[in-house]
C-alpha cells in the first residue's frame, strides 16, 4: 500500500495516464452504456420518443435522472435504452460500440451483462438476441484489433429477479457457453426478490459447472448477500458493498490516542476469508444510495475499509451512461480520494483478472500482460524521478492534473 504523503507517491500523479493502463471491467450493463447519439439514431428508426433529441442534452438527461435520488426516474432511463435495443441490427450496433468504448478506455478484458428477456418485444427469440449481441461483440473486438488495440469481451446473461424466467435464462446461458457467454447473473429489484426464488436455476447452473455472479448487497443488505452465497452459489457479488454492514468498528481513546478494534460478523468473515470478489461500483453506489449507511460522499464509501481489511475488491462502472463514468474515471476518483498509488490500482486490476470467468490459463496470460505493462510504466516513473524534470517538479502541478 502506498502512503499518499510519501515522497515516492506524489510524483506518480503527473506521469501516469490511468487511461492507458490495461484494465478489467467485470460489472458493466449493456443497456447502461449506450452512446447518446446511438440512442437517438435507433429511436428514430423505431419511432420511439425520447426526452431529448440532441446528444449532449440526452446525455445530461440520463445523468440528471440517475442523480435525482428518485428510483422511478432512474429506472425510467432504462425504458429508453431497452426500447431501442429490440432488433437484431440495434443489438449488434450497441454491442459493437460497447466494445469499442471499453477499448478506448483502456479495458483489455470485459464482461458485459444484460437481460435477453427484455429484448423480445420486436419478435426476436432468446437465442436470437444472444447471437445478435455476440455478433456485435465480435465485430467490436475485430475493429479494435484492426486498429492495433486489444480487447476481449464475454457475455454475462442476466435474468430479471422480479420475473419468473430464471431457469429458462440459465439454460439459455449454458446453451451459449461455447459461443461467448461466460457467466450468469440476476439483476433488477433486489429488495424482496431473494436469489432463493431462483434456486432451481442456480442448481441447474451448478450441475452444469457454469459460474454465476449475483447482484447482492446493493439495494438490500446482509440477508440478500447470505442468500446469494447459499442459494445463488454466487462466485462473485454484484456490488456486495453492504457486506460492510457486518463489520463493526469500535474506536476508543487510550492515552490520548484513538485506538480501534474491528470485529467481523460471520458473513463478512466468510466473504473475506473465502476471498469472494466484490464488484464495487463507487459512483453508482453513491447514486443508488447503496452506501447510505456510511455516508453521501465518495470519501465515505467503504471501499477503502474493505480493501484495508483484505477483502477481494474490484472496481467497476455499473452503468457508464447513467452515471457519466468510465473505468478510468472511477480509478481516478479513488486515487484522488484515498491517495492510492499505482500498486493499489494494479492490485484491484489483478483481483478483477482472477475474479473473471475466464479459464485459468487465460487469466494467467492476462495477468502477465498487465503486470508487464505496469512494470514498463513504473520503470518510466523511476527514470522520471531521476530526471531534472522531476527536480523542477512543483507540488502545485498536482492540482492541475486531470485524472479523469
Ligand atoms: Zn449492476
Amino acid at each position: 500500500m502506498t502512503n499518499p504523503t510519501s515522497e515516492t507517491a506524489a510524483p506518480s500523479i503527473p506521469v501516469v495516464d490511468l487511461k492507458s493502463l490495461p484494465k478489467v471491467s467485470l460489472h458493466d450493463h449493456l443497456d447502461g452504456g449506450l452512446r447518446p447519439q446511438t440512442i437517438i439514431d435507433l429511436a428514430a428508426e423505431v419511432g420511439h420518443e425520447l426526452p431529448a433529441t440532441d446528444a449532449e442534452e440526452l446525455r445530461a438527461w440520463f445523468q440528471e435522472s440517475a442523480n435525482s435520488g428518485s428510483l422511478e426516474r432512474y429506472l425510467e432511463t432504462f425504458d429508453h435504452t431497452i426500447a431501442v435495443m429490440q432488433t437484431h441490427d440495434a443489438l449488434v450496433r450497441v454491442a459493437r460500440e460497447f466494445v469499442e468504448d471499453l477499448a478506448e478506455d483502456g479495458v483489455v478484458y470485459g464482461e458485459v451483462r444484460w437481460a435477453p428477456e427484455q429484448h423480445l418485444t420486436a419478435g426476436l427469440t432468446l437465442d436470437e438476441v444472444v447471437e445478435a449481441v455476440q455478433e456485435g461483440l465480435e465485430e467490436g473486438m475485430d475493429l479494435v484489433d484492426e486498429a492495433g488495440g486489444y480487447i476481449e469481451v464475454g457475455q454475462l446473461v442476466t435474468a430479471m429477479r422480479h420475473a419468473d424466467r430464471g431457469s429458462e435464462i440459465a439454460q439459455l446461458a449454458v446453451r451459449h457457453r461455447d459461443n461467448g457467454v461466460v457467466g450468469f447473473d440476476i439483476a433488477g429489484a433486489e429488495n424482496g426478490f431473494l436469489p432463493s426464488r431462483f434456486t432451481e436455476a442456480f442448481t441447474y447452473l451448478a450441475e452444469n459447472n457454469f459460474p454465476a455472479t449475483v447482484h447482492a448487497g446493493e439495494a438490500a443488505g446482509l440477508e440478500s448477500i447470505q442468500d446469494a452465497l447459499v442459494h445463488g452459489r454466487a462466485l462473485r457479488l454484484g456490488h456486495g458493498v453492504r457486506i460492510a454492514e457486518d463489520i463493526h468498528l469500535d474506536v476508543q481513546e487510550e492515552d490520548g490516542r484513538d485506538v480501534g478494534t474491528v470485529t467481523l460478523g460471520d458473513l463478512a468473515q466468510w466473504v473475506r476469508d473465502r476471498q469472494i470478489p466484490l464488484e464495487l461500483c463507487p459512483s453508482s453506489n453513491l447514486q443508488t444510495g447503496a452506501i447510505a449507511q456510511f455516508g453521501t460522499t465518495i470519501s465515505e464509501h467503504p471501499i477503502d475499509l474493505l480493501y484495508q481489511l483484505g477483502f477481494n475488491v474490484t472496481v467497476n462502472t455499473d452503468n457508464r451512461l447513467m452515471s457519466g463514468v468510465t473505468l478510468t474515471g472511477e480509478f481516478g476518483l479513488l486515487v484522488e480520494t484515498f491517495g492510492y498509488g499505482l500498486d493499489t490500482v494494479l492490485e484491484f486490476t489483478l483481483n478483477a483478472v482472477h475474479a473473471s470467468f475466464l479459464p485459468i490459463e487465460s487469466r494467467e496470460k492476462l495477468a502477465d500482460f498487465i503486470i508487464e505493462h505496469y512494470e514498463d510504466v513504473m520503470e518510466d516513473m523511476e527514470e522520471f524521478e531521476d530526471s531534472e524534470e522531476f527536480e523542477a517538479f512543483d507540488e502545485s502541478d498536482l492540482d492541475d492534473t486531470d485524472q479523469g
